[in-house]
C-alpha cells in the first residue's frame, strides 16, 4: 500500500458520517427478545438469501444454512462487524463462534445506550435518517441521533378502508392520530395534507417512498375526477386500473405538497418488484416537480448507470448509495467512479439500510473501504489531487446530507 493510500484511508476512516437511511430497531425491542446472533443476521439481510433456522437456538442448522451464502457481501459485512465489535470470528461460520458471539450480544444489549454507543462511538455516525416503517408515527425515540423520515406508502391505499400497504399500514389510522373523520374524497385529500404538514411540524426531515415493493414506480398524470370516481366506489367493483389511477393521482398530490413544504423525497429504486422498479420510471415526475429534491436509493441497482444519467440530466436528483455496498461492492465502485467523473459528488450520499447497528457498522466500514480504494486509484493516476479526493469523501459521507436535509 502506498503512503498516499495509507493517509487517505486513515483520514476517511476517521471521518464522521450522516447516515441517510436506517430502520434501526429500538434497543429495548431487541433486548426483550433475549438476542443472539440470529437477531444480528436477521437485521443484516442474511435471511433474505439463507434459510433461517426453524428453532432460534439451533446453531448447528444455522451453520449449515449460512455456509451456502458465506461468500455474499451481506455475510462478509456482517462478519466484519461481529469481529470488530465482539472480537469473534464467524467467517467461516462455526457453531462455537455463533455461541460465543451470541453470549456477548446478549450481554451487550443489557447495557444502556448500546445502540447509540455503536453508532456514535464505533461507527462515528452523528445522525441517522430513520424510517421506522413498523410504526410510521412513532412518538418515542432519541431525537438527537435519529431524524425520522415519513413513509408515504400507506397514503396511496386510501381507496378502501380495509386495504393496507406491504408493511400492513393503513392511512386511516391518522383519523385517530389527528382527530379527523374521512367520509368524502375531499376529506381524504385533507387528511393527506394534514399528515404531511404535521410530519413537517414534528421534525420529519424527508418523505420516503418504498412503493417499489407495492407496485411499479411509474406514476402517470390523472385527473382529480378520476380519483374521486374511484374513491366513491367505496371498494365495490374496483379494477386494478382503478387502483392504479387513484394511486397515481395521490402520488402526484404528495409531490406537490412536498414541493410546498420543502420536503425532500427519498425513493426506493431498483430490486423490490423488479419488473417495475427501474429508476427511469420516475423521470416524468422528476421533470414535473423540478423544485422537489428526489433522492434515488440504492444507486437504482441494477440500474446504476440510469441513476447516474438521470442525476446528470436533472439538477433536483441526488444519488443515495444506501444498501448498494452490501449488495454488490463491484457495482458500488463503478457508480462511485462515475459519480466523480460526472461531477456529481455534491449530490451523493450514503446510508446503511439495516435493522441492527452491528449491520450498519459493517456496511459503513465496507463503504468507507470502497470509497478509499476508488479515490486512491484516481489520485495515483493523477486524475484527482489529494485534497480534492478528501473533499469528495467528506461531501459524500456527511456534508451533502447535512445540507439537503438541513440537519
Ligand atoms: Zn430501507
Amino acid at each position: 500500500m502506498s503512503s498516499t493510500h495509507v493517509k487517505i484511508s486513515e483520514i476517511i476512516a476517521d471521518m464522521h458520517v450522516i447516515d441517510t437511511h436506517e430502520h434501526t430497531y429500538p434497543q429495548e425491542l431487541i433486548a426483550s427478545r433475549n438476542p443472539s446472533i440470529v437477531d444480528i443476521f436477521e437485521g443484516s439481510y442474511i435471511f433474505w438469501i439463507a434459510k433461517p433456522p426453524a428453532k432460534r437456538d439451533d446453531f448447528k442448522s444455522l451453520v449449515e444454512s449460512v455456509k451456502g451464502i458465506s461468500e455474499s457481501t451481506f455475510y462478509k459485512a456482517c462478519s466484519i462487524a461481529i469481529k470488530d465489535i465482539y472480537g469473534v470470528n464467524v467467517d467461516p461460520p462455526s457453531e462455537e463462534a455463533f455461541i460465543e458471539a451470541s453470549n456477548l450480544i446478549r450481554d451487550a444489549y443489557k447495557s444502556r445506550n448500546w445502540t447509540r454507543r455503536v453508532l456514535r462511538e464505533s461507527a462515528l455516525i452523528d445522525k441517522v435518517l430513520w424510517d421506522p416503517y413498523w410504526d410510521i408515527w412513532r412518538e418515542s425515540f432519541d431525537p438527537e441521533l435519529f431524524k425520522p423520515v415519513f413513509r408515504i406508502n400507506s397514503l396511496l391505499f386510501g381507496y378502501r378502508r380495509d386495504v393496507v400497504d406491504h408493511n400492513g399500514n393503513s392511512p386511516y389510522v391518522f383519523e385517530e392520530y389527528l382527530n379527523l373523520k374521512v367520509e368524502k374524497f375531499d376529506d381524504y385529500m385533507s387528511l393527506i395534507d394534514r399528515v404531511l404538514e404535521e410530519a413537517r411540524r414534528r421534525g420529519y426531515v424527508a418523505l420516503k417512498s418504498a412503493l417499489a415493493y407495492d407496485r411499479p414506480i411509474l406514476f402517470e398524470e390523472v385527473e382529480e375526477d378520476e380519483a374521486r370516481r374511484v374513491f366513491n366506489k367505496r371498494g365495490l367493483g374496483l379494477t386494478s386500473r382503478d387502483i392504479r389511477l387513484f394511486q397515481d393521482f395521490i402520488l402526484h398530490h404528495i409531490l406537490s405538497k412536498a414541493s410546498e413544504l420543502g420536503l425532500p423525497v427519498q425513493f426506493h429504486t431498483g430490486l423490490a418488484l423488479i419488473e417495475g422498479s427501474n429508476p427511469m420510471n420516475l423521470v416524468n415526475v422528476i421533470r414535473k416537480y423540478s423544485n422537489v429534491k428526489f433522492i434515488l436509493f440504492h444507486g437504482g441497482y441494477p440500474w446504476i448507470r440510469e441513476v447516474a444519467a438521470i442525476a446528470l440530466s436533472f439538477g433536483n436528483v441526488y444519488i443515495d448509495f444506501c444498501w448498494l455496498p452490501i449488495i454488490s461492492p463491484s457495482a458500488c465502485k463503478l457508480l462511485l467512479k462515475e459519480v466523480v467523473e460526472l461531477g456529481l459528488s455534491s449530490r451523493a450520499m450514503w446510508g446503511g439500510d439495516c435493522w441492527v447497528v452491528e449491520a450498519t457498522y459493517g456496511a459503513l466500514k465496507l463503504f468507507k473501504g470502497l470509497l478509499t480504494e476508488e479515490l486512491c486509484k484516481m489520485v495515483d493516476r493523477g486524475y484527482l489531487k489529494f485534497d480534492e479526493a478528501l473533499e469528495i469523501a467528506s461531501r459524500i459521507l456527511s456534508e451533502n446530507a447535512s445540507q439537503i436535509f438541513n440537519i
